[in-house]
């Protein structure tokens, strides 16, 4: 059986509505298992069908160039909602919601909420449509329940790795969030843009646990990056090539900042940043990563070099002070 919902039938009908001859299967690491019976499922129909098996970590990751250069006239992107607006080609977007029932971890987590009263609820678009069974069980176990609608993600409630506005705005409202989502980046992600209390209910693991000790050893970790990069001469610039991560114009203000504070500053192009490709610039002390802030989150366990968010490279410059970007966000764009 799926653990998610593939809405083959939606995709059937979309193909047929747009006629379309061509089609790309975009997938991410998780949902690629299903790649090859989903393209046996379009080619019956006549496509002709095509899985792009390159990484993909998010709908800033739409195969726009990939789709260009194939003649494909249809990219069916599944695991995310829409983030990138784009004519290129057409998209549909699948966000495969995930079929797990979340009864049981949502009775463990009442247990590390009974000190709050008023929650702020949140999840990843797989589990999108338990937000509201979530809300009226914790109604009904005497909470106060909020749902941010900041309108900059496509659902309430939703966040993504990069996008913690629906959060951010109830902060002032709650005292706790439940997230329901797997995985620890997401939740990580709440906990350190609004700095409550965050509890999680994985659903795939049928696990709750708080995120309180995490989020200091990690912001312990970064602290540290932050001052190896202040004594840094030599600084890599890194503008991603993903259709959602290129920031060129944030790049080229980091480069004339780090240059007025009398530092070299070198502008890297890359699609894919990882610690085996920045090891091809041994003279470079650190980095800014304007692209994905998820991969400066973990950059301390996995980089040789500090890859900063521009946020923190604002507080190791000494243009804005470690205070003030926690507030703003560390690992926000
Ligand atoms: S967190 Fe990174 S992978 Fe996820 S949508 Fe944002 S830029 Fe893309």
């Amino acid at each position: 059986m799926n653990c998610f919902d593939f809405e083959e039938e939606r995709i059937k009908q979309e193909i047929q509505d747009l006629g379309a001859k061509r089609v790309l299967l975009q997938l991410p690491q998780g949902l690629k298992p299903e790649a090859t019976r989903l393209a046996k499922v379009v080619e019956e129909m006549g496509v002709f069908t095509l899985i792009s098996a390159d990484s993909c970590y998010g709908a800033c990751d739409v195969a726009i160039d990939e789709a260009v250069s194939l003649g494909v006239d249809l990219i069916i992107h599944f695991g995310h909602s829409r983030f990138v607006r784009h004519e290129a080609v057409s998209t549909i977007y699948v966000e495969a919601r995930a079929l797990v029932n979340i009864n049981e971890s949502l009775e463990k987590a009442l247990q590390l909420l009974s000190g709050y009263s008023k929650i702020g609820l949140a999840t990843s678009v797989q589990h999108l449509h338990t937000l509201n069974e979530t809300r009226e069980f914790l109604v009904r176990s005497g909470k106060t329940v909020v749902i941010g609608d900041a309108g900059s993600v496509e659902h309430a409630g939703q966040v993504i790795g990069c996008d913690y506005s629906n959060v951010k705005s109830i902060v002032d409202a709650v005292e706790a969030y439940l997230f329901i989502g797997g995985g620890l980046f997401h939740a990580l992600g709440i906990a350190l843009s609004t700095y409550r209390p965050t509890i999680v209910v994985d659903p795939y693991d049928n696990r709750v646990f708080s995120l309180s000790e995490t989020v200091q050893k990690l912001l312990k970790q970064h602290w540290v990056c932050i001052e190896q990069t202040r004594n840094a001469k030599n600084i890599g610039i890194i503008i991603g090539l993903k259709p959602g991560q290129k920031r060129v114009e944030a790049a080229i203000k980091v480069k004339e900042l780090i240059e007025k504070h009398g530092k070299n500053a070198y502008l890297l192009a890359i699609r894919e940043v990882t610690p085996e490709a920045l090891l091809d610039f041994p003279t470079i002390d650190a980095y800014v990563n304007t692209s994905c802030p998820r991969i400066s989150l973990d950059a301390p366990e996995k980089f040789a070099k500090p890859l900063l968010t521009v946020n923190e490279f604002m507080v190791a410059s000494g243009e804005a002070s470690w205070e003030s970007m926690l507030k703003e966000g560390l690992f926000e764009k």
